[in-house]
């Protein structure tokens, strides 16, 4: 296949003109280009590099309609969520471009000579974060713009100053072009090298592989099925040089249900629940996928009332017929298993459309069998009736890594939270009060992560301020020469704005 097509998400048929896959010569060619720009992007300063990131953004909303029109197209989403989206999207950028500016993501640290220090003397020791080099970015079906072409892997990479290289999802062809034009000029009028930024395209494993690797790719960021996730993080890790996958996969996000606060609003909470559950047809790597509460009337209030709003749902178009299909195969597999049982189900989809559906099932029977908790992608989820805490513990301390936890709780729950806390901050990457997990702010304090199989590497977060420290490796100048330092290391440097640790003291500025 040398040719491929975009797809109407509502129709399941193809648009417009065919398009050409990249071949393994063009993975071979923007991988060389990355490779030759590295240096020279590396070493641009924090304005320079910031501005290209506004310049970005700016490039972006220059669209205009065009790229709200494709990506209602390709993806099925409605206007405001693509509107919304694409504001996350020129957010994100201008975010990363505030963090460049102030510096601190350099972590620069000075310890000075102690030449008269007995018995050794103390060298000079200066330390900064570099770029790790060229990042291969993964887009996800289910953000074509906040986490595909221009989204947060591909922000956070340009703003450690690592040239990227995006395989852009194959389920959003058009929005994904619209969108690496904007890059591809932003870096021309920037006057950055080519090889800044190049995107390669196609419905193939081969082109991918090939990507991840490539010997000049030093990092790779991914969101998508945990198989696609582990499949590219084996090739990553068989590569003569192996290297960090950055994978964002699969999670089902608990929603701990408190006895004081069932007992006060159960109704209104199962209501709440569903509006969570069928946002963007539950596309959500965040979608509340597993209901935990212990027995009790404020639970049956609470099943009551999600099982109405789920009956009444109606089926929504999914991203792609292959994820429409992955749900329908999702569910059928849930339903198939002894002791769970079918609550409650919206009108039934189709090809191209989910439908909404609730399980239920006991602690009991969700511990004995592991597939009750596996991931479906769409609007599934389970409620599991536990006899008192102490099964909801066993529960908790059962699962697998997860992207979030939450607690519905009242000011009389405090000492049930307080109890299970401490597992959740083993198990998940973000906790939320009186909440849902549906809809992550862009942020400092924001972490979108969490244990395996939530994602690969618990320690990092592919949303947020911190996502830049996933491209960024510290480097240690022992007794250099004024001269020789990188520029910030430099004495005459102290006071350009960004913090540095002097002999282990915070100095701002
Ligand atoms: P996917 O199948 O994991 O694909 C994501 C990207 O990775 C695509 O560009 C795909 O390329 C590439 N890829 C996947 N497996 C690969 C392999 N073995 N070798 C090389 N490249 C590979 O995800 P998807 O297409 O977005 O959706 C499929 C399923 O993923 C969904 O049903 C859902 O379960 C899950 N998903 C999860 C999240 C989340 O947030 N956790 C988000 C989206 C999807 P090609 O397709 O071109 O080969």
């Amino acid at each position: 296949m040398t040719e491929f097509r975009s797809i109407v998400a509502a129709t399941g048929e193809p648009q417009g003109e065919p398009l050409a896959i990249s071949t393994t010569a063009d993975v071979a060619a923007a991988c060389a280009a990355a490779a030759a720009a590295f240096d020279t992007y590396r070493a641009t300063d924090r304005e320079t590099r910031a501005a290209f990131l506004e310049r970005i953004a700016d490039e972006i909303m220059a669209i205009g309609e065009p790229l709200i029109e494709a990506y209602i197209a390709e993806s099925g989403l409605p206007r405001g969520r693509g509107e919304g989206e694409r504001g996350r999207t020129c957010g994100q950028l201008r975010l990363f471009a505030d963090v460049v500016r102030k510096g601190q993501w350099q972590q620069l640290r000075i310890d000075p000579a102690l030449p008269d220090r007995a018995p050794l003397p103390r060298p000079d020791l200066r330390l900064r974060m570099i770029p790790v080099g060229p990042v291969a970015v993964f887009g996800a079906s289910n953000f074509p713009l906040a986490f595909s072409t221009a989204g947060g892997d591909t922000a956070s990479a340009l703003a450690a100053g690592c040239p990227v290289v995006v395989k852009g999802h194959p389920a959003h062809p058009v929005t994904g072009a619209l969108i690496a034009a904007a890059i591809t000029k932003a870096v021309k009028d920037a006057g950055l090298p080519e090889g800044v930024f190049q995107h390669l395209v196609g419905p193939s494993n081969e082109l991918g592989a090939a990507l991840v690797q490539h010997p000049a790719i030093m990092a790779v960021g991914f969101t998508g099925s945990r198989g696609g996730g582990l499949a590219l993080a084996r090739l990553a890790q068989a590569r003569e040089v192996p290297i960090p996958v950055y994978a964002e996969m699969s999670s089902i996000n608990p929603v701990l249900l408190l006895p004081e606060a069932l007992k006060a609003r159960g109704e209104v909470l199962g209501a709440a629940f569903v509006g969570s559950l069928t946002m963007g047809a539950g596309q959500f790597c965040t979608n509340p996928g597993l209901i935990l509460a212990v027995e009790g009337e404020g639970l049956d209030a609470f099943v009551t009332a999600a099982t109405t709003g789920v009956s009444e749902a109606k089926p929504q178009t999914m991203l792609t017929t292959g994820i429409a299909a992955a749900y329908a195969k999702g569910v059928a597999a849930l339903q198939a298993l002894p002791g769970v049982e079918t609550l409650a189900k919206g009108e039934e989809g189709s090809v191209t459309t989910g439908g909404a559906i609730l399980f239920q099932t006991s602690a009991a029977q969700f511990l004995a069998d592991k597939a009750a908790g596996d991931e479906v992608f769409g609007a599934s989820s389970i409620v599991v009736r536990c006899k008192d805490e102490a099964e909801l513990l066993t529960v908790l301390e059962g699962l697998e890594g997860q992207l979030t936890a939450t607690l519905h709780m009242d000011d009389a729950d405090e000492g049930a939270a307080a109890r299970v806390l401490p597992v959740l901050e083993r198990k998940v990457g973000r906790i939320l009060v009186n909440g849902w997990p549906t809809g992550v702010e862009v942020c400092h304090a924001m972490v979108h992560g969490g244990p395996f199989p939530s994602t690969s590497d618990p320690r990092t977060t592919s949303v947020g301020s911190m996502a830049i420290d996933r491209y960024l490796r510290p480097v240690s100048y022992q007794n250099f020469a004024q001269g020789l330092l990188p520029a910030e290391l430099r004495d005459d440097a102290f006071g350009d704005g960004a913090p540095r640790l002097i002999d282990g003291t915070l100095t701002l500025n």
